[in-house]
């Protein structure tokens, strides 16, 4: 205890949990931003968790993601400044950072992101071995290959950021009170109402759960899943190395596992060794306070010891500190922020994969927007604390994942890689029948997907990863080929699925829908909903069974979205949510042959005139009932199929049967990318996000501004088109050279001048080269149509080489969608 606590107020507009630096940041945008009712809470001192023992790199360059980006800008830029503000010494300095490639793959991925980086405004240059150690004399650098150098990084005191966040906001007019911890969080008709404490309640309209580590046992309390697991991290401080300066550059070499700095005249070695520790599973202990953990030498030793190569001089310093502290990590080693699902007003930014200090400043900005404006200014579909599961707080999955996931830090970010560990828990009813069609499995949103299939007596394996292509390239091709020119299958099991019904659930989805869902029974309509800023908020389909039923599908990721999205907005409509995921099997059989395929096993009328495009009804397949909607997510004449889950592999063995006489293949999510880029189909999350208006999307044909009733954010989307010509547009870009490959984050020149970047690609096997989607800045004053695109000269910088390319805002694929409606 510290001393007499303060009294506390009874009420508070906002209370935030937790005084570390992520804490402090929210409360400090909070303040500026004109909330004044602020009140945060620190169960023990501020920095006590966390945050105290952090090494604060400060590094701007390495992230594909460009919110992550920003969010680093930020905070070098906020923790520059910060000092001048508040008279707090935030310790930064920018002494630069360089982050060593030592073989090829690294090297390409470095070359990809800085062009990305680059991009973004980061001054990110390659250099020489030689020039890695003119700035870091102490380096090993006979058996690099290059380096990636930005002079603006550097580093910063994490107490120091944490306590100038903690001055301004307080000189801002928020209140920060230490030694109070919060027992619980009060709820009233699904929305926070206040926080209880040992020294009494406290009234809120919102509740910021900021609180580390423990963020996931405080948010258990009130129902609230926060994944987020403590793993042992750890650095090394040598004693005194004379030739080394404080003024070195920060040195990162990710495939010895360590970076290095100068800390107290020793040399400073942090380590994210590939596999890691999770630390107390149960619970963290209330009172771990500037707490450390006891070194494990054994298991550390050999880390050490490559890590101490990259600096020789370091393996004949004696060691002053191993230092061992806990720190939070995500099943997918990405942040856990936003409101939670299961609860209004509570919001949650914790799990910060130890870059907590580096994005803090950022996250503190983005969080209080959010709060403050009830939507988010920067992209959070990567981030969204929606997109997880309460299935990965278990404690044997966090367990099992995060062994993997601190060790991801320093893997080379392969784009086809899939996380390993905790696999198997979501498994499809076809699952066994796929594994033995030679399923190579991924994992989406903790199902097994197919990403494609080994041909038969080939073994499903990734030889090696790599930017190039890869040993199944083929077997991707052939199944490609087969949805274009005669038939696939492909399991989408994973996709989720709602019923919604009642009396007005055709009134209440028509209103959510920028499209119009509630027209004739037995239809389905591909929309989108909008938040009142006219900013996606979802892309699904919709398809009316009867007057009062409809059925709802989105992708896995917008699953928790999707279902919070209804459930927020139902207001007093009589209208009532089901999550039916996991009562039915998704099938699609597309392609050509695909009518002729399922017309040999069902005594429904298939034809074109019977069952045109967008139909949808209950159909017999042997002994099961099937829901068989007639759409595409590729560009072909195809159906979904929706089973239910004990009949789903009987329908299976049924369609396999029938498939063998049209040429079907199994198909799996790398060609379903494929095809859907090719013909310009949309990605929610990964191509469009909730910065993007639906009219910047290439949207606008899905909405339907004339329905009666109107729909959620219709005035942005008038007042956006009445404004005049679009600041943004999404493009597709097609490289017409056949070799290289796109994956995400190439950077598009129009005439030379970057003008935006790919949010997604893939391979396009019918079109001849990588394609993909970007999002493309206008040119000032003037509209982004055909005429502009044709006259210009398009490239796509791919990791330094410009590759000539076309732009186009129609589909490169079937632009008159002939083949979908035949
Ligand atoms: C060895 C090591 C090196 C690192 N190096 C870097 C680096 O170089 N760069 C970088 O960006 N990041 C680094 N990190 C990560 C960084 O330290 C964290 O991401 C960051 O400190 C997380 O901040 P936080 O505010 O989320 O958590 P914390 O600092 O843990 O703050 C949470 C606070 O909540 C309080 N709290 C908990 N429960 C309650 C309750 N019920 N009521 C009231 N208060 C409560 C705690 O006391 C704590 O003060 C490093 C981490 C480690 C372990």
């Amino acid at each position: 205890m510290l001393g007499t606590p303060p009294q506390l107020p009874q009420r508070a507009r906002v209370v935030i949990v937790g005084g570390g630096i992520i804490g402090c940041s929210v409360a400090y945008h909070l303040a500026h931003m004109g909330w004044k009712d602020v009140v945060l809470l620190e169960r023990d001192r501020l920095t006590s968790g966390t945050t105290w023992h952090a090494a604060g790199l400060m590094v701007t360059f390495g992230s594909t993601s460009q919110t992550s980006t920003e969010m680093r800008k930020y905070s070098c830029g906020l923790y520059g400044r910060l000092e001048a503000e508040t008279g707090q010494s935030t310790g930064f300095r920018a002494t630069g950072f360089i982050e060593v490639a030592g073989d090829r793959d690294r090297l390409e991925e470095y070359r990809r992101v800085s062009t990305f980086n680059r991009h973004l405004g980061i001054d990110v240059h390659e250099i020489s071995p030689r020039q890695v150690k003119d700035l870091f004399p102490l380096a090993r650098t006979d058996d690099l290959l290059a380096g990636f150098y930005v002079k603006e990084d550097g580093r910063a005191d994490p107490v120091g950021v944490t306590m100038a966040l903690a001055k301004g906001a307080r000189q801002q007019g928020a209140t920060l009170l230490e030694g109070i911890p919060v027992t619980g969080v009060t709820q009233k008709a699904g929305a926070v109402t206040g926080v209880t404490t040992p020294f009494g309640n406290i009234e809120a309209e919102y509740v910021v759960n900021c609180a580390g580590m423990w963020a996931r046992q405080l948010a258990a309390g009130s129902g609230v899943s926060v994944p987020l697991q403590a793993a042992e991290h750890y650095y090394l401080i040598t004693e005194r190395i004379p030739a080394l300066s404080n003024d070195w550059p920060v040195l990162e070499d990710p495939g010895s596992y360590g970076y290095f700095r100068e800390e107290v005249g020793g040399l400073m070695i942090g380590l994210f060794e590939p596999v890691c520790a999770p630390w107390n599973l149960r619970a963290i202990p209330d009172d771990f306070s500037f707490g450390e953990i006891q070194p494990d030498w054994d298991r550390m030793g050999p880390y050490l010891e490559k890590a101490m190569s990259r600096v020789p001089i370091s393996a004949s310093t004696g060691v002053k500190k191993l230092f061992c502290g806990p720190e939070s990590f995500t099943p997918d080693l990405r942040p856990i922020v936003g409101e939670a699902p299961e609860l209004a007003n509570y919001f949650v930014a914790a799990g910060l994969n130890s870059i907590g200090i580096l994005t803090g400043g950022g996250l503190g900005r983005v969080m209080a927007h959010w709060i403050i404006n009830g939507r988010p200014d920067v992209d959070v579909t990567g981030m969204n604390i929606d997109r997880l599961h309460a299935y990965q707080a278990n404690p044997e999955y966090r367990r099992t994942r995060t062994v993997e996931s601190l060790g991801m830090v320093y893997q080379c970010h392969y784009p086809t890689h899939t996380m390993q560990t905790a696999r198997g828990a979501k498994l499809s009813p076809l699952h066994d029948r796929l594994a033995a069609r030679g399923a190579y499995f991924k994992d989406v949103s903790g199902w097994e997907a197919p990403d494609w299939y080994a041909p038969p007596g080939i073994e499903p394996t990734v030889e090696r990863l790599s930017w190039t292509r890869q040993n199944w390239f083929p077997y991707w091709q052939a199944e490609h080929t087969a949805a274009r020119e005669a038939a696939i299958l492909m399991d989408m099991s994973f996709m989720s699925k709602f019923v919604v019904e009642g009396r007005d659930a055709g009134r209440f989805l028509n209103w959510l829908s920028a499209n119009h869902v509630d027209g004739a029974a037995g239809q389905i309509t591909y929309t989108q909903w909008l938040d009142v800023a006219g900013k996606l908020a979802a892309d699904l389909t919709v398809t009316k069974l009867d007057d009062e039923r409809f059925w709802v599908v989105a992708s896995d990721t917008a699953h928790r979205h999707v279902e919070t999205w209804m459930k927020r907005h139902l207001g007093d409509h009589h209208a009532f949510v089901a999550d039916v995921t996991s009562g039915f099997g998704q099938i699609n059989v597309q392609g050509p042959r695909s009518r002729e395929l399922l017309q040999a096993i069902t005594s429904a009328d298939l034809s074109n005139e019977a069952f045109a495009f967008r139909a949808a009804q209950y159909i017999d397949i042997g002994f099961a009932r099937v829901l068989c909607i007639r759409i595409t997510y590729l560009g072909e004449l195809g159906y979904e199929l929706y089973v239910p889950a004990e009949q789903t592999v009987h329908v299976y063995d049924r369609i396999v049967l029938a498939g063998e006489r049209v040429g079907m293949k199994h198909a799996g999510l790398k060609a379903l990318a494929s095809l859907r880029l090719e013909k310009g189909y949309r990605d929610f999350g990964h191509d469009i996000d909730n910065t993007d208006s639906v009219l910047e999307a290439g949207l606008g044909f899905a909405v339907d501004l004339e329905k009666p009733g109107g729909f959620l954010g219709k005035q942005a989307v008038v007042a956006e088109k009445a404004a005049g010509p679009l600041r943004q547009r999404l493009l597709q870009i097609l490289v017409t050279d056949p070799e290289p490959m796109m994956f995400h984050a190439e950077v598009v020149r129009r005439n030379g001048t970057p003008v935006g970047y790919l949010r997604a690609a893939s391979y396009g096997h019918t079109l001849g080269g990588a394609v993909g989607l970007a999002m493309i800045d206008a040119p000032s004053g003037g509209p982004l149509d055909q005429a502009f695109l044709d006259a210009g000269t398009w490239e796509v910088d791919i990791a330094g080489t410009l590759v000539p390319a076309r732009a186009s805002l129609r589909p490169l694929y079937d632009p008159e969608n002939k083949r979908i409606k035949m």
